[in-house]
């Protein structure tokens, strides 16, 4: 059976590995935005020189780059088994460009999880990924502006998601394994 989730949680949650870790699980494919992005920056193609301006200081890329760059990608064949999405959508815009990109592949979404943690662990585990990943935005500057945004525009999603009954809530703290085993009897309850 074809799965179609979205990953959500805050800047640190592990939501990345989880993904990966899901979507093998799953026999699916990862639809990471941020990856994306950071592959056409080390292309350093025009998309990468324009998303690049955004991500370096935590902001988001434009709805419009965004949204077209996900169409795209999910009207590509190896999506049709299904896929996890992870780091879309962010706003309220981009739920409802998915539901519409969705359904107009005659689809939608069978379910949404949210990883929680809470801010102790993120700062921690965001530090050691800034040491380990050398990454450009995660710099204590870049990393508490996607913190920002993730609480005022991301987080209050969920609730639209739970209204629609798609939202399941798992706890993010703990060791990977354990968080995976988590996430699968969450996604067990999706399927049924
Ligand atoms: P993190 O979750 O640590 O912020 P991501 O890899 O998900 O890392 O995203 C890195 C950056 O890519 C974001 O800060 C943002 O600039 C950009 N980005 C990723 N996904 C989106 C999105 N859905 N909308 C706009 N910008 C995005």
């Amino acid at each position: 059976m074809s799965l179609r989730l979205v990953i959500m949680g805050p800047q640190g949650s592990g939501k990345g590995t989880q993904a990966a870790l899901l979507a093998e699980r799953l026999g699916v494919v990862t639809i990471s935005t941020g990856d994306i992005f950071r592959s056409h920056m080390a292309a350093g193609d025009e998309l990468g020189t324009l998303a690049q301006s955004y991500t370096s200081r935590g902001e988001l890329v434009p709805d419009e780059v965004t949204n077209a760059m996900v169409r795209q990608r999910l009207a590509e064949p190896d999506v049709a088994e299904g896929f996890i999405l992870d780091g879309y959508p962010r706003n309220c815009t981009q739920v409802d460009e998915l539901d519409d990109i969705l359904a107009s592949l005659g689809t939608r979404l069978d379910g949404v999880i949210e990883l929680t943690a809470d801010r102790g662990e993120l700062l921690a585990r965001m530090a050691r990924r800034a040491a380990i990943e050398q990454r450009e935005d995660d710099t204590e500057d870049a990393i508490a502006r996607r913190l920002d945004i993730y609480a005022e525009q991301t987080a209050p999603l969920t609730a639209s998601y739970a209204a629609r009954g798609l939202l399941v809530t798992v706890e993010g703290t703990g060791e990977i394994a354990e968080v995976a085993e988590r996430i699968a009897t969450a996604v067990a309850g999706v399927r049924s």
